[in-house]
C-alpha cells in the first residue's frame, strides 16, 4: 500500500504560508506514484491553497467538520463546505478535538458520516493518553475509540490515524515494537469488522514524527504513513518524510 503523508496544520497558517504550501506541492510532484501527500490547512486557507498548488498533486483536507451539511451552527463547517472549498479528506476526532471541545466517539462517527455523504476521505485519529499507557490499557483504549467512531459500512473512504496523546507535539515517541503493536491490532479489528476490505484501509502513525524518524517508523509493518503536526509547518522537515516515504520505506 502506498504511503499517505498528511500534514496537520492545526491552528497555525496566514496566506503568507502558502509559500511552503507551494514548495510542498513541487515535492508531492516529485512523489508522485510513489507517495500520497495531504496538507490539512486551517479552513480559511484551503480555497487558497487549493488555488495556489492547483497544477500539483497535492490532497488538502480539513481539520474538523460538522455532522450536519447546513443549519444553525455559528461557526461550524460542514464536511459540504470543505468539499466546495476544495478539499478530498477531513481529519475527524484529533485528541485535541476530543480534549478541548468534548468531542466523543459518537460525535465522532457523526462526523465521519458527514464525511462520507460530502464525498471526503474521513482520517478518524484515535490513541491512549499516557495515563492509560501506563495502566497497560492502550489496546483496549484504540479498539473501543476504533468500534465507536468508524461506522459501519464500506470503509474505502475511512483512514485511521494511531495518534497516542502523549506523543502529540512532546518529541517523544513509542518504540517501533510499540507501534507495530497497536497497528498489527488496528488491523486485525479492521479485518474482524469489516472482511477484506478491512485489510486496506490505511492506517497512519502520528505523534513526533520528523525528518529523523520517519524512515524508522514507516518501515514498521502496518504503518501505511503519517499524520504530521509539527514537522508539516516546515516545507524542509515535512518533505523530508515525504522522501522517506518515497523512497521505499
Ligand atoms: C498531530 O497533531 O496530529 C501530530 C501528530 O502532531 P505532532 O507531529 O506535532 O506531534
Amino acid at each position: 500500500m502506498r504511503h499517505l503523508i498528511a500534514g496537520n496544520w492545526k491552528m497555525n497558517g496566514l496566506a503568507a504560508s502558502l509559500d511552503e504550501a507551494r514548495q510542498i506541492a513541487q515535492g508531492a510532484k516529485e512523489a508522485e506514484g510513489k507517495a500520497d501527500v495531504m496538507l490539512c490547512p486551517p479552513a480559511t486557507l484551503i480555497a487558497q491553497m487549493r488555488w495556489a498548488t492547483r497544477d500539483f498533486p497535492l490532497l488538502i483536507g480539513g481539520q474538523n467538520c460538522h455532522a450536519k451539511a447546513s443549519g444553525a451552527h455559528t461557526g461550524d463547517i460542514s464536511a459540504e463546505m470543505l468539499k466546495d472549498a476544495g478539499a478530498s479528506a477531513v481529519i475527524v476526532g484529533h485528541s485535541e478535538r476530543r480534549t478541548e471541545h468534548g468531542e466523543t466517539d459518537e460525535a465522532v462517527r457523526g462526523k465521519v458520516e458527514a464525511a462520507r455523504r460530502a464525498g471526503l476521505t474521513a482520517i478518524v485519529c484515535i490513541g491512549e493518553t499516557e495515563k492509560e499507557r501506563d495502566a497497560g490499557t492502550t489496546l483496549d483504549v484504540v479498539s473501543r475509540q476504533l468500534a465507536g467512531s468508524v461506522p459501519d459500512g464500506d470503509p474505502a473512504d475511512i483512514v485511521v490515524a494511531y495518534e497516542p496523546v502523549w506523543a502529540i507535539g512532546t518529541g517523544r515517541t513509542p518504540s517501533e515494537a510499540d507501534i507495530g503493536e497497536v497497528h498489527a491490532h488496528i488491523r486485525a479489528g479492521l479485518k474482524a469488522r469489516f472482511g477484506v476490505p478491512g485489510g486496506s484501509v490505511r492506517i497512519l502513525y502520528g505523534g513526533s514524527m520528523k525528518p529523523e524518524n520517519a524512515a524508522a517508523i514507516l518501515k514498521v509493518p502496518e504503518v501505511n504513513g503519517g499524520l504530521v503536526g509539527g514537522a508539516s509547518l516546515k516545507a524542509a522537515d515535512f518533505l523530508g518524510i515525504v522522501r522517506a516515504a518515497s523512497s521505499g520505506a
